[in-house]
């Protein structure tokens, strides 16, 4: 139900911890974090409140400067530590938050299976990104152009922001339905489900519209329709609250 995820100079899991507790108020059932580092994906998730999680993680030496995160209203598979999100891909590589409902999860999880997919969990969240793993390796795209590909064929609503260890300062991010807002600050950025969690950082964000896909690499923001690869100039708004 709420997404956090950061890229810049930071380390990412104290801003996206406190980002998730700043969403708490939308309500959850379960939390967890993706860190990348050292081209290693260090997954951490759990039942409970955002404090659980926090319990659990005390005392890690947790410095990667890109992570997501995540609150999960389970919606497909009841709460617990495996249903929680981040999800990742059947080769480990990819990892995915997602708020909303894929509604058609079901025939790809099939097709999928068919293909020697193996799924931990029973949500519909995991078998998008496995989706997306599998798009990629059926067409040699490349993730942004995998994601697009994927979420075209996708019925439901969703924000997401999807991880990859072979794009390490590399974030994609793209919603229909679910709101998802962006923070430009000085060579990083920021995706939350609203402004919360970024107002202390930065007062430039931009409201990521339906079917729009936004990519962060290199420490630059693109942005483009699902179905044109035309970029949209981003409308940068600034935030009034405090
Ligand atoms: N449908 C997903 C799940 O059940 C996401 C739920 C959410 O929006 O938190 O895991």
């Amino acid at each position: 139900c709420g997404i956090v995820a950061y890229v810049g100079n930071r380390e990412a899991y104290p801003l996206i911890l406190k980002g998730l507790k700043r969403l708490e108020y939308r309500g959850y059932d379960s939390s967890g974090v993706a860190l990348l580092e050292n081209s290693e994906l260090n997954i951490y998730k759990k039942k409970g409140k955002v404090s659980d999680l926090e319990s659990e993680l005390a005392g890690k030496h947790l410095t990667a400067t890109i992570g997501i995160g995540h609150t999960r209203w389970a919606t497909h598979g009841e709460p617990n530590d495996v249903n929680a999100h981040p999800h990742y891909s059947n080769n480990r590589r990819l990892s995915i938050i997602h708020n909303g409902i894929i509604e058609n999860y079901a025939s790809i999880k099939q097709n999928l299976i068919g293909k020697g997919h193996k799924f931990l969990s029973d949500t519909d969240t995991e078998v998008l990104i496995h989706f997306i793993e599998d798009v990629q390796k059926e067409t040699g795209a490349t993730l942004e152009a995998a994601v697009r590909l994927a979420l075209k064929e996708v019925v439901g609503a969703y924000a997401i922001v999807v991880m990859s260890v072979d794009h390490p300062g590399q974030l994609i991010a793209a919603r229909k339905g679910s709101p998802l807002v962006i923070g430009i600050g000085e060579g990083e950025f920021f995706f939350a489900s609203d402004a919360t969690p970024i107002v202390e950082y930065t007062k430039d964000v931009v409201y990521l519209d339906d079917y729009e896909v936004a990519v962060i690499s290199d420490g630059k923001l693109s942005i483009q329709h699902l179905e044109s690869t035309k970029e949209t100039i981003p409308y940068i708004q600034k935030l009034e609250m405090e």
